[in-house]
């Protein structure tokens, strides 16, 4: 029985999380949950899943949601919050999938409590992936991929040292733009942006695979939690989302891991990992499949591969600012302030304004993260 602490429970990975653990009751105990405004779905899953501890951002739902669950679960509320659950002392392993930075500060404390932690949040290693990794090393502890790609890698790699590795393979579906003409870029609306062709996801990491920069901060996070250069960081179009991603080793044999797309396979092996549990979720049928097909991403329409290529190389702050540039820009594009095309533009334009700092401490990291806000934002 392993015992989870779910930070984001309310989100596309927080509910298919919630759905593993009522696929595996013998293998799963659900004992912490937080959530960021949806005080209606983190009652109705505290009533059903009993946990322990949870947390929600505002401080008054706090007071309502204590109100009406009695003395059986202690609620937190805000930052302060997420910190007691990441480090509740029954917890085996956080899940942290709140979207944006909130979740740096929670990963931390996990590992230094002594907390294995899978990672949804692709934001904690592109800001902070140097330091994350190195106390997790220090801890002792596990740092496990939800990823899709990572945790494609992950199984692929199988305990694999980096010097075996010739090159990893992300796959990426190529978004619904892929075959948009860049002369009509500036007349994609929001609306189209969110319609992404194989995955349904959070708006902002849908934003993110249209314009490819989740594909970039994937490039970054692979760098870290694999130990491994960026120029041996590939990416592949691959429309059918099938191949999750690839490992080429260095004798030339390559593995993939492949299955119909569904978020609770990674998940699900996250958290029974090291063991496989049964599951009938996923069914991969080949035959009605019959192709699959990879291509060249297009890194003239989609500069964004090519700015996180060049922030993973440079490394220091320079990842966190492209994380936050586009943060701003993305919340500005959905809410009509921008174009699609002017996100990019955003986050080059802040990127370049940057004086990097090498090796920066996690204070200097978000110093870069609120300048890179400021700055984006003007
Ligand atoms: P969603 O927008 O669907 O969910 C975000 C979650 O974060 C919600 O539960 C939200 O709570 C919670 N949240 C936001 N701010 C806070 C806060 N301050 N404190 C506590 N909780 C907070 O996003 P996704 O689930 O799509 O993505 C989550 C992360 O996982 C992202 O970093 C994304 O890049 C990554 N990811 C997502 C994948 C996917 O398939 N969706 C695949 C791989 C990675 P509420 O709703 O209550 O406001």
């Amino acid at each position: 029985m392993k015992n989870v602490v779910l930070l984001g429970s309310t989100g596309s990975i927080g509910t298919s999380t919630v759905k593993v653990a009522e696929d595996l009751p013998d293998r799963i105990r659900l004992l912490g949950l937080a959530a960021g405004n949806n005080a209606g779905l983190l009652l109705e899953q505290t009533r059903k899943h009993r946990p322990e501890v949870i947390s929600i951002s505002d401080p008054a739902k706090a007071g309502e949601l204590g109100d009406a669950l009695g003395v059986s679960t202690r609620v937190y509320s805000g930052a302060e919050g997420l910190l007691k659950l990441a480090t509740l002392p029954g917890a085996d392993i956080v899940l942290i999938a709140i979207v944006g930075t909130a979740g740096l500060q929670p990963a931390l404390a996990a590992i230094r409590a002594g907390k294995d932690i899978a990672i949804a949040s692709k934001e904690i290693l592109v800001m902070a992936g140097e330091i994350v990794m190195a106390e997790a090393r220090k801890h002792g502890v596990r740092v496990l991929a939800v990823d899709s790609e990572h945790s494609a890698i992950f199984q692929c790699l199988d305990g694999k040292p980096p010097q075996s590795i010739r090159k990893l393979w992300l796959t990426a579906s190529g978004g619904p733009f892929r075959k948009t003409p860049k002369e009509d870029f500036p007349n994609i609306t929001v609306e189209r942006a969110l319609q992404h062709p194989s995955w349904v996801m959070g708006r902002k990491i849908t934003i993110d695979s249209a314009t490819l920069f989740n594909k970039g901060l994937e490039m970054i996070e692979a760098r870290w939690l694999f130990d491994i250069g960026i120029e041996r960081v590939g990416v592949l179009v691959h429309p059918q989302s099938i191949v999750h991603s690839m490992v080429e080793f260095v004798d030339g044999s390559m593995l993939a891991q492949l299955s119909t797309p569904d978020m609770c396979l990674p998940i699900q092996y996250a958290l029974t990992y090291p063991d496989r549990a049964p599951s009938g979720r996923v069914q991969t049928n080949f035959a009605r499949l019959g192709s699959l097909t990879f291509e060249e991403p297009d890194t003239e329409k989609f500069p964004a591969l090519n700015l996180a290529r060049r922030a993973g190389e440079t490394g220091g702050t320079l990842p966190a600012v492209l994380n936050a540039a586009n943060e701003i820009a993305v919340e500005a594009f959905i809410n009509h302030k921008t174009n699609f095309p002017q996100i990019t533009e955003t986050v080059q334009r802040t990127m370049d304004a940057h004086k990097v700092v090498r090796h920066p401490t996690l204070d200097r990291i978000l110093e870069a993260d609120a300048w890179a806000r400021r700055e984006a934002a003007k």
